[in-house]
């Protein structure tokens, strides 16, 4: 018998078995259920950025890229900060690439958290944090976000719930916004007790702005890094993949002061060392040519959400409607249903549509318990497939 052969994994991963999308996604397909899990289009990215890679592949671009990322890319991302919100990187050591979002807020994590450190989220909260934050040996602190219902059930927090959260062992503030799963896009007001918090007790944030462009109803998102004493304490990590409608492209970015972003990048040249450089040329010209394209997108989300939370709404479900991103939060107690877990588990067969349960992405599991997370960019067809299927299964 060889040692430790029963459970072999590391005690601080044992917490996090197969990830809930995985789950449902396995069950949609399955059932051949339509699949409002997991959040990824199913059409894709502008035609000129798939054939720059194609191109640029064909030409010989197949070797390791430099370490921080193409030149290219990186000038191209300082250039696309510094025109949208007038933040100054400079693309030598202010901007590294990283394999998607993921492996820059992991590398970030991992390069700014010592173990026993505190690192306060907001919860509902992506999955990759919880598990990169207990990989580093740090202590989740969530602060509830949650429905107002004075603003139409957008979900907020409470500003002294985040000020208890913070003690003398916190290290790092993680902000994502516009936020999955709540589609919140934290107002000034929300960003500045943030910025509050963070100076008066010296803390870095990390940011998450991968929805940074899927923002509707002319809902404006701010770089938290642009609120006062905050460039110089934040670390930003940003990606390819919801922009462009490319997820399998794995391809981000982390931005901030050089020290900041050095500590990812020492922890990041040991994980994947280098991204994909033909990609990162293709994206390159992508962010200073498709401005228009990102628009049509964001306009089309806009309608397919306004399509999807209709349906659930006539499927009996309360909306909480989104200001960003892909998803929708339904509360299904309207419906008698108090266990979204249980719900999410059997809508693939008793309805043919699959779902995420919130509950998971929640430290505080009663909080969440009667959510459930539905994904909208999907085509317009599939979506109306769903609801029909959801309005006969559930309204009857
Ligand atoms: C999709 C997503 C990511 C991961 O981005 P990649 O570039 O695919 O690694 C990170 N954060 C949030 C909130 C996401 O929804």
């Amino acid at each position: 018998m060889l040692p430790g052969v029963d459970e072999p994994l590391v005690t601080r991963m044992r917490p996090f078995g197969e990830t809930i999308f995985a789950e449902m996604s396995r069950l949609a397909a399955e059932t051949g259920a339509v699949n409002l899990g997991q959040g990824f289009p199913d059409t894709d990215g502008p035609a000129s950025l798939l054939e720059a890679a194609a191109r640029h592949i064909r030409e010989g671009v197949n070797q390791y890229p430099p370490g921080p990322g193409r030149p290219e890319l990186r000038s191209a991302v300082a250039a696309d900060r510094k025109r949208r919100y007038g933040i100054d990187l400079d693309p030598a050591s202010e901007v590294y690439i990283t394999v998607g979002a993921t492996a820059g807020i992991a590398s970030g994590v991992l390069g700014l958290v010592e173990s026993g450190d505190e690192v306060v989220v907001f919860e509902p909260m992506y999955d990759s944090y919880a598990a990169v934050i207990a990989l580093a040996g740090g202590v989740r602190r969530a602060v509830t976000l949650r429905p107002d219902p004075e603003a139409g059930g957008r979900f907020t927090f409470d500003p002294a719930e985040l000020r208890a959260a913070v003690g003398p062992r916190t290290r790092m503030v993680v902000v994502n916004s516009p936020h999955n799963p709540t589609g919140t896009v934290f107002t000034r007001d929300e960003l500045s007790a943030i910025a509050q918090v963070c100076r008066d007790n010296d803390l870095i944030a990390l940011t998450d702005e991968v929805y940074e462009h899927l923002v509707y109803d002319g809902t404006e998102h701010h770089p938290l890094s642009t609120l006062p004493g905050m460039a110089e304490r934040t670390l930003a990590v940003s990606s390819v993949g919801k922009t462009f409608s490319v997820t399998a492209w794995k391809t981000g970015w982390v931005m901030g002061p050089e020290p900041l972003v050095r500590a990812a990048r020492t922890v990041n040249q040991f994980l994947t060392f280098t991204a994909n450089g033909a990609l990162q040329l293709a994206v390159a010209d992508a962010l200073r040519d498709e401005g228009e394209w990102v628009l049509g997108q964001r306009a089309a989300l806009e309608g397919k959400r306004d399509r999807l939370c209709a349906g659930l709404r006539a499927a009996g479900l309360e909306v909480l409607r989104p200001q960003g991103t892909y998803f929708v939060i339904t509360d299904i107690r309207p419906l008698g249903y108090s266990d979204g877990i249980e719900l999410a588990r059997s809508l693939p067969h008793a309805a043919g549509v699959a779902a995420v349960p919130a509950q998971v992405l929640y430290d505080n599991t009663d909080e969440g318990r009667h959510l459930v997370r539905f994904a909208f960019c999907k085509r317009d067809e599939v979506l109306d497939t769903a609801v029909e299927r959801l309005v006969a299964a559930l309204a009857g």
